[in-house]
Parts: C-alpha cells; sequence; structure tokens
C-alpha cells in the first residue's frame, strides 16, 4: 500500500479539471494521496470549493479566501459573504490571502487592507490562516505579527523563500507547505537545504495544482498540468533533501495535515478502505 499523503493545497476548482475531475481525485486516490483541501482564492472559486467538498465529504476540506491579486473584488458586500462562507463547516482555512508584491496586480493598500480583513475573519472564526506571500516578506510579517496572538494558526502555503523568512515564519509558529518548486533546479534547489531547518511538526505538502508541475517529473503528463497524483514526486524530494525515509515524511505530514485540518482521524481509514 503507498504511503498516505494529503495535498493541503489544490486548485481543484480550476477549469482545467472541468473534463476529468473526478478522474483526477481517483488517479491521486491510487497512489495514496486520500484527502485533499481545495484552495479558495476569489468569492467565486471559494463557491466551487465548497460545492466540491459537500460532493465529496469524506476526502475533500476547503479553505475560504480572497488572493491578493483579486484584493480590488473584496468590497463590503463581497467582504459580508466571504464572512458566510467562512463559517460554513466545509471551510477549514481562510484565505488563500496574504501580499504579493512579485505580480502587483492589485495596489499595496488595497492588498494589505484585503489582507487585514482577512485576519480579522480568521480571528473571529476561529480558523486558521492560508497565507500566501511573494516578494513582500517585510510588509506581510509585520501585519501578521499583529494578529497573530489572536489567531488560531496559519500555514505559509507554497514557501519559496531564504532562511530568514523561513526562520520568521518558524518563529510565528506557522506550518511550512512545500511544493513541487523543491523539485526545479533553476529556482527551488535552496529548498532543498532549507527544508532541512524545518520541525517535522511543522511540515505539509500541497500540490498546488494545475500550478507547479514537477520540473523533474519524468516522463511529463503531455498537458503539463500538475496533479496532487504528482505529491508522491515531491514527498520523495522532501524525503531526500531531509535524509529522511519516505514513510516517515508521508507519516507526519499526514499527520500534521489531519490535526491541523481537523480532518476526523477515522475518516482516513474510512477513505483508505473505500479504495482498498
Ligand atoms: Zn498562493
Amino acid at each position: 500500500m503507498p504511503d498516505q499523503l494529503i495535498d493541503i493545497g489544490i486548485n481543484l476548482g480550476h477549469d482545467s479539471f472541468d473534463s476529468d475531475r473526478a478522474d483526477v481525485i481517483r488517479r491521486a486516490d491510487a497512489v495514496g494521496v486520500t484527502h485533499m483541501v481545495v484552495t479558495g482564492s476569489s468569492l467565486e472559486s471559494t463557491r466551487a470549493a465548497i460545492a466540491l467538498v459537500r460532493s465529496d465529504p469524506q476526502r475533500l476540506r476547503c479553505t475560504a479566501g480572497v488572493h491578493p491579486h483579486h484584493a480590488g473584488d473584496l468590497n463590503e458586500s463581497a467582504l459580508h459573504e466571504l464572512t458566510t462562507l467562512a463559517a460554513s463547516s466545509e471551510v477549514v482555512a481562510v484565505g488563500e490571502c496574504g501580499l504579493d508584491y512579485f505580480r502587483n496586480f492589485s495596489p499595496h493598500p488595497d492588498q494589505e487592507r484585503v489582507f487585514r480583513s482577512q485576519l480579522e475573519l480568521a480571528v473571529d472564526s476561529r480558523k486558521p490562516v492560508f497565507l500566501h506571500q511573494r516578494d513582500a516578506h517585510a510588509a506581510f510579517v509585520g501585519v501578521l505579527r499583529e494578529y497573530r496572538p489572536r489567531l488560531a494558526g496559519g500555514v505559509a502555503h507554497c514557501f519559496t523563500g531564504d532562511e530568514a523568512e523561513l526562520d520568521a515564519y518558524l518563529g510565528l509558529g506557522l506550518y511550512i507547505g512545500i511544493t513541487g518548486w523543491i523539485c526545479d533546479e533553476r529556482r527551488g534547489l535552496h529548498l532543498r537545504d532549507l527544508v532541512r531547518r524545518i520541525p517535522a511538526d511543522r511540515l505539509l505538502l500541497e500540490s498546488d495544482a494545475p500550478y507547479l508541475l514537477p520540473r523533474d517529473l519524468n516522463p511529463k503528463p503531455r498537458s503539463r498540468r500538475n496533479e496532487p497524483r504528482f505529491l508522491a514526486h515531491v514527498l520523495a524530494a522532501v524525503a531526500t533533501a531531509r535524509d529522511e525515509s519516505p514513510a516517515a515524511v508521508a507519516s507526519v505530514t499526514t499527520r500534521n495535515a489531519l490535526e491541523f485540518f481537523g480532518f476526523p482521524h477515522t475518516a482516513s481509514e474510512g477513505a483508505r478502505s473505500a479504495i482498498a
């Protein structure tokens, strides 16, 4: 039986999965990915994510949030709806939210306002936050520090930063989400050293599919679309970098994900026997 894995970040509502979403889930299942957390990154994708969870409640949970790229969308009425969505039982974290000064699709003051609104929402709903940060470390940590004492917890999703960023996040008690970025020999090599610094009880794995197909995957799917079934490939890269066995890394990351996102532990056995 393959190692049990949990994909804590998949954009399963993405339209590239429209034609074969059930097959994507089945293929993931077959390689041990028993649970997934569907990322909500806009009101629309959050609504879609909640609908997906309702269609497969044993296997799926989701987040409710607005990505900094879409910060301009979160007016007062949208925030009201997001608050309602975030309260639903399918939602296990608020986000993805944060700051992205790399693409700069939204002005910085808008991004910060919308980030703060969602941190408030996380505090009020007592749910952890699913965090996105790119090229905005100082501002991001500054805002996060203000809210941290009142937050239930958080994960720095798709961590790609440097040692100082990692240490700051760990100092804030965050979990660290590692994606196939670590498999990229052009821009992910530094992660192979850094991932060794992450305590086992802070480590999580995510595909971020359909994005971030591991670059060293061989053969690659013709579509170049990433899928949660490739999470075992990310697991292998993380295990090699940490000098640990894939089984050990699978075991701790799965336990972390079950606890952090509040999946019922028995559900994992149910999902396993359902495929067996
Ligand atoms: Zn992100």
